[in-house]
């Protein structure tokens, strides 16, 4: 088994003074550990009968989207606002400075789907939160979330089971 934790490179500094930026870059770049990571994501739910994944907007696009072909479902866009064009719902989050808002389309899911939510990594939850709320708003069931990375010290994996969704994560950065 790859240690995919190498695999990832640690940018000090960015995007300001005093953040650790774990940049999944090089990670994408090597084919081995981009295949691996795609596999280990996806196996916990194998036999979970989900309907799709949803990635958010945008390295959960690339991970998300392996692993919909993966598992053999489609793939639903979390979107940052004003990007899709059809009827949408939307939900706002904190950010560390500010606010921001996702988006899906209103027919994205509906009551029969079972969803996996996939991003690149999870810090203080605050985005992946606001993806649960949203897909939920579909009626969907959402039956986990996974993500590359984990910062455990920042919480995110923890509101998210709060919520009663399940959490995977391959890495963490303590
Ligand atoms: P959260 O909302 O605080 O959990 O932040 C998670 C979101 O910010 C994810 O969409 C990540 O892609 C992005 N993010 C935060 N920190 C990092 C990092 O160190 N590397 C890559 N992405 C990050």
């Amino acid at each position: 088994m790859r240690d995919l934790k190498a695999a990832i490179r640690t940018v000090p500094n960015f995007p300001k003074p005093g953040v650790q930026y774990r940049d999944i870059t090089t990670l994408l770049a090597d084919p081995e550990a981009l295949a691996e990571s795609v596999k280990r994501l996806a196996a916990p739910y194998r036999d979970a009968g989900l309907t799709a994944v949803a990635g958010i907007d945008a390295r959960g696009f690339i991970f998300g989207t392996a692993v919909a072909i993966e598992l053999g479902v489609g793939f639903i866009p979390v979107r940052k606002a004003g990007k899709l064009p059809f009827e949408t719902l939307e939900q706002d989050y904190a950010l560390e400075y500010g606010r921001d808002t996702l988006q899906i389309h209103a027919d994205a899911a509906d009551a029969g789907d079972k969803v996996l939510l996939v991003d690149d990594l999870i810090a203080t939850g605050g985005t992946a939160g606001a993806a649960v709320s949203l897909l939920r708003r579909t009626g969907c069931e959402v039956v986990g979330a996974a993500f590359l990375v984990d910062l455990p010290d920042l919480g995110g994996a923890d509101l998210i089971k709060a919520m009663d969704v399940p959490v995977t994560s391959l890495v963490a950065f303590e």
